[in-house]
């Protein structure tokens, strides 16, 4: 008899909840969960053949250290690995202070992971040097949410989807990239007929495939479209006034704006039809209810907060936000992006949605860790932070549960960064990643099926998982390891306050700890215990003390959590791609994902059956471009410029535009014989969210 223990899928945002099916200790299959409200039982490919990961043979399961770069690491005890590391951080701390050293963390690690590591750069350490992964995924979603409505909170939830009139996607792939939310999609389209939907993606997708209306813009172009779609709305009187008189700050510069946006001018712009534009305009304004369900297509891109707030500004204008199916809905891309967010794990923020840079914030966090200060000085984001450590402002960094020597753009200066690291901790569940071939030092960790904790999928739903079997090895779980790290560390460099600082003896006294932090903040859930999750089931946030249930929509009552209770226009511009293309370099190179793998297929990769619809990465470009290159489908071309280049084959698709190509993100060194699409992109970063530009780069390619 097999024995089910309650989890949820560790891939995408969705977060699926599973029955992870055990046998004497080992994981022999999975069900989709049917109390999960996030899937109600269903699951896609990747979540269906989970339990095929759960195999000894790829991954960490000792300690391994090397005290120089030219030889092997050796297999070391947890004592002396941890000593080592406190060693070497002390001692770089002393000599060139806090901020030489840095922590680059990830989405796919547990709320209560997130927390410890968060406080140990910021409470124990005193550096706001703690970015994530995240950064490359959600970070301008963050901050086009908190600069219009006032706190990064997504407003809706997975059943507006089937309430909804008009679906717009925007940027956004979910037929491959968030599959179960697709299911709800199609079901939403079976059952009403009358239901508009509208992809906005310059690639002809596989969610472009069932959409009433696909604009193929220009890469780039979304501001320019969000600002035409408006000038629509406001031509055609299909905005609410009494809206936006109500609700809202800013709208009539924006107004003036947009006013230089007309369907003209914005066809030209993003390579459409005018009439395409006003259609798209007309089907989102007369609609009872209009959703628009976003991701990377947006975040990653050099203006992609105001990608984001110039789709949201849509959603004030017509009053379509806090009301079933309606709303702008962020789909993260990670498993818990928002529990890392939740907790404050990146650069420039604090627990519980505190702003680093607003002194109020600080003194609160400081009070509830009871130390006199946090460091006011703002972190390294994440592409910045590996610019640093190449020049040796920081000489040490500590990475968890994360490849950046494959999903960083500018893969060329993230290894020679790697490379003039002094000292490189790597904290990881799998053996081989890109990124291990620079470690001094490896931590084994737990992984998926192993592991305490909770975690928050793109609705604000948290679900407490508890492990299904025992962890492999000498593997320890992630925020064991952090605390102990942060007790050895803290007795060097004499910090009276590391006792208090790190009490846990189990993630749930990190999470009730969590939980205080949130109290009376926009995302309260000091109502939730383990105890509760366990007996109701997942829960939405807010969750304050008292509640009898989560909220399932934000901003119902037309109330916002800025200084004035509105929700704020912002003046966004048009601006271009940070690099355009040339006649060396005539290809706009897009990249997204395949339906069967995720992210650099450290745990998709082990799984044959995976590879079945799509074995290699493809480039995929116009057949007119390809014939034009002397190239037919099969051949190898090379695509390249001055960062980098690698050797793909080709396939024709004519749903790319010419001058266009697309190539799937996830092959890295393990696959092919390069750091992969990451070796082209650069490192051009949003002003605002820091989040670079993995969606475009001009390449040219040629027949190899
Ligand atoms: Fe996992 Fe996402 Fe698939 Fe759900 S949709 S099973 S969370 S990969």
């Amino acid at each position: 008899m097999h024995k089910q223990v309650k989890s949820t899928c560790c891939y995408c945002g969705v977060g699926c909840g599973l029955l992870i099916e055990t046998d004497k200790d080992r994981i022999v299959g999975v069900r989709g969960d049917p109390e999960h409200p996030a899937n109600l039982g269903r699951l896609c490919t990747k979540g269906a053949s989970l339990h095929l990961t759960a195999r000894p043979d790829y991954r960490l399961l000792h300690p391994e250290l090397r005290r120089q770069r030219q030889l092997p690491r050796q297999r070391v005890g947890w004592e002396q690995a941890l000593d080592h590391a406190a060693e070497r951080f002390a001692e770089i701390i002393a000599a060139h202070g806090p901020d030489s050293v840095a922590f680059y963390i990830s989405g796919q690690l547990l709320t209560e992971d997130y927390y410890v590591f968060n406080k140990l750069a910021k409470g124990l350490i005193g550096t706001n040097n703690v970015d994530t992964n995240s950064r490359l995924c959600m970070s301008s979603a963050v901050a086009g949410y908190k600069q219009t409505l006032g706190a990064d909170a997504p407003p809706c939830c997975y059943e507006d989807i089937a309430v909804t009139d008009c679906l717009l996607i925007a940027g956004a792939n979910p037929a491959v990239a968030h599959p179960i939310v697709f299911r709800r999609i199609e079901d939403a389209r079976a059952a009403n007929p009358g239901l508009r939907i509208i992809v906005i993606d310059p690639r002809r997708s596989e969610s472009a495939a069932i959409a009433d209306l696909h604009l193929a813009l220009k890469p780039g172009t979304d501001i320019a479209l969000y600002n035409g779609l408006l000038h629509v709305l406001l031509g055609e009187d299909l905005v609410d006034r009494e809206y936006i008189a109500a609700h809202t700050e800013g709208f009539a510069a924006l107004e003036q704006t947009v006013a230089a946006f007309p369907p003209a001018v914005v066809a030209e712009i993003c390579a459409l039809a005018e009439a395409e534009i006003i259609q798209a305009a007309r089907w989102f304004g007369r609609s009872a209810a209009a959703l628009s369900l976003y991701c990377q297509g947006l975040n990653q891109s050099s203006h992609g907060t105001h990608n984001n707030a110039a789709l949201i500004h849509l959603h004030l204008a017509t009053g379509q936000i806090g009301r079933p199916g309606a709303g702008p809905f962020s789909l993260t891309g990670q498993p818990n992006a928002m529990g890392g967010r939740e907790v404050g794990g990146l650069a420039n923020l604090l627990s519980a949605h505190r702003d680093l840079a607003n002194p109020e914030h600080r003194a609160e966090v400081a009070r509830l860790w009871g130390l006199p200060s946090v460091p006011a000085q703002p972190g390294k984001a994440a592409v910045e932070l590996f610019a640093a450590l190449k020049r040796g402002e920081i000489k040490a960094v500590w990475i968890a549960c994360t490849n950046p020597a494959q999903s960083l753009p500018d893969q060329g200066t993230v290894r020679a960064a790697l490379q003039a690291a002094d000292f490189v901790v790597l904290q990881e569940a799998f053996a081989n990643t890109d990124t291990a071939a620079y470690a001094d030092l490896m931590l084994p960790a737990t992984t998926w099926g192993e592991k305490e904790g909770t975690v928050t999928n793109s609705e604000r739903c948290i679900t407490h998982i508890t492990p299904a079997v025992s962890r492999p090895g000498e593997a320890r779980a992630d925020w064991e390891i952090v605390v102990d790290f942060a007790r050895r560390l803290g007795a060097r460099l004499a910090q009276p306050l590391t006792g208090q600082l790190f009490p846990y003896a189990s993630p749930e006294a990190i999470f009730n700890e969590h939980r205080e932090s949130t109290r009376g903040r926009d995302l309260d859930i000091t109502g939730l215990s383990y105890a509760l999750l366990d007996s109701a089931g997942p829960q939405q946030w807010p969750f304050p003390e008292g509640a009898s249930s989560g909220r399932r929509r934000l901003y119902a009552d037309g109330v916002f959590p800025t200084p004035s209770g509105r929700a704020r226009f912002v003046a966004v511009e048009h601006r271009p791609t940070a690099e355009s293309t040339d006649d060396t370099h005539s290809i706009s190179l897009l990249s997204g994902r395949l339906r069967d793998q995720w992210h650099g297929m450290s745990r998709t990769g082990t799984v044959a059956r995976l590879f079945n619809l799509d074995d290699e990465p493809l480039l995929s470009m116009h057949p007119a471009d390809l014939r034009q290159r002397g190239l037919v489908s099969g051949d190898v071309a090379h695509v390249g410029n001055a960062r980098g280049q690698l050797h793909v084959r080709v396939k024709p698709d004519a749903g790319l535009l010419r001058g266009r190509a697309w190539l799937p993100m996830h092959w890295g060194s393990q696959f092919m014989n390069s750091a992969g699409v990451n070796a082209l992109t650069l490192s051009a970063c949003d002003p605002f969210s820091q989040q670079p530009e993995l969606k475009h780069a001009a390449v040219a390619v040629a027949r190899a």
